[in-house]
């Protein structure tokens, strides 16, 4: 029992927040206060369908009951720091986490559909080189109510949580700051949340997590969900893999692909496809030959491909892919049968390079300085977005 409340961090220690509590999370804690276990479903709605952030709100619950959640618990969500509403109608959010760091959470809108890119840690371990967020090294994991909370938030600001609201997030993709298998137990968690019925109710078919290949943790994952997969490959071997993706180094892209069709055959429904997420970088990883290379790779996984144009950031020399040799590189890719997807750069007028503007507003490790020197006596880059 004590669990329940250990994984339930706070901003006040004496008080659980049940925002980042997943429904047998709560059933356990009502348990432990003496509680009839339904009251978890009710609270979960009034939490996530209704987003409520007091107690006072729960009407279908006893006054002596609320003033028992009153004083043991909360619903605190991370504090918005900024929106920033882009003209094609895509939705930024800087946060703020305790501790005073930021994660950034964006909402893109495709017609009916509703992406939401969320963010599972402060910074990122895992330094992929063409990477912001790795750049800035890692601080901490998010909670799982800072992880949901931001779902609360953007559905929120959309009034998607009062009654007869829009169905706005439709779509919720784990491509924000940092390695959701980092966090594996906040990230299933909330995950969990999105897709649960008395929750956001969203289907596992448009939930997904992206990883860059953390092995043992991905051979753990379809024991706790059925969400889509996205494997961030960038390269169609493992010298150039290891040069993008340092993880390579430890997990290899054979042993990546074989625990990544594991999982995906071990979910009930056929017919799921890996996504491959690949990032195109001038001159680095976009020949027609990596084209090629990459399809004979992939050759008996079951896949779809999204091919992402680098976006540059001022600590990095890489440059975006041209247009042409992102369309050679997407024919050669579809001659050979693949479904293949090129990203769109959307919210242009809102910001820079995914990531970017929480990595200036955070100043964890103070590595982005010692790139900036690095770099401060080669030709200047410039942010093109
Ligand atoms: N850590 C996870 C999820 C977050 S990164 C992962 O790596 O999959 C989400 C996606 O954005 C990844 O595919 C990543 O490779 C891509 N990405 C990161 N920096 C980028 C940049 N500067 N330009 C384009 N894509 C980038
Ligand atoms: Fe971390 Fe993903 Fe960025 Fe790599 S690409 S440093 S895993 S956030």
């Amino acid at each position: 029992m004590t669990d329940v409340i250990q994984q339930a961090p706070s901003t006040n220690p004496l008080k659980v927040n049940l925002l980042g509590l997943t429904e047998a999370k709560l059933v356990a804690f009502f348990e432990l206060l003496g509680e009839k276990r339904f009251r978890a479903a009710q609270v979960l709605k009034w939490i996530h369908q209704l987003g409520a952030d007091n107690f006072d709100e729960m009407t279908n619950i006893s006054k002596a009951l609320r003033e028992k959640l009153k004083e043991h618990c909360e619903i605190r969500a991370p504090e918005v720091l900024r929106q920033l509403d882009s003209t094609d109608g895509t939705r930024k959010f800087l946060i703020e986490v305790t501790g005073g760091s930021v994660v950034e959470t964006v909402f893109i809108p495709d017609g009916e559909r509703g992406t939401l890119c969320v963010s599972s840690q402060v910074g990122c371990s895992l330094d992929c080189s063409f990477c912001m967020t790795g750049k800035q090294g890692f601080n901490r994991d998010l909670t799982a109510a800072e992880i949901i909370g931001q779902v609360w938030i953007a559905a929120k600001s959309f009034g998607q949580l009062e009654a007869g609201g829009p169905r706005k997030v439709t779509n919720v993709v784990m491509m924000g700051m940092g390695e959701p298998l980092m966090n594996f137990d906040n990230v299933v968690d909330s995950m969990n949340l999105m897709m649960h019925d008395n929750a956001y109710g969203i289907s596992k078919r448009r939930v997904t997590l992206s990883t860059s290949g953390v092995v043992p943790q991905l051979d753990r994952l379809g024991q706790y969900t059925d969400a889509c997969l996205a494997i961030s490959l960038h390269a169609p071997n493992d010298a150039l893999r290891n040069e993008l993706v340092p993880i390579n180094k430890k997990y290899p892209i054979a042993m990546l692909l074989e625990s990544a069709q594991r999982y995906i055959e071990g979910l009930p429904d056929t017919h799921r496809k890996i996504t491959i997420e690949y990032t195109l970088i001038d001159h680095v990883n976009d020949r027609p030959e990596h084209a090629r290379e990459l399809a004979e790779l992939l050759r008996d996984v079951p896949v779809k491909i999204n091919l992402i144009p680098f976006n540059p950031f001022n600590l990095s020399n890489y440059k975006r892919v041209s247009n042409n040799a992102m369309r050679r590189f997407q024919d050669i890719l579809m001659q050979e049968g693949y479904i293949t997807t090129v990203r769109t750069t959307r919210g242009d007028d809102i910001d820079a390079a995914c990531g970017q503007l929480a990595g200036e507003v955070n100043d964890i490790t103070k590595r982005s300085q010692r790139y900036k020197a690095q770099f401060s006596e080669v030709e200047p880059v410039t942010i093109v977005n």
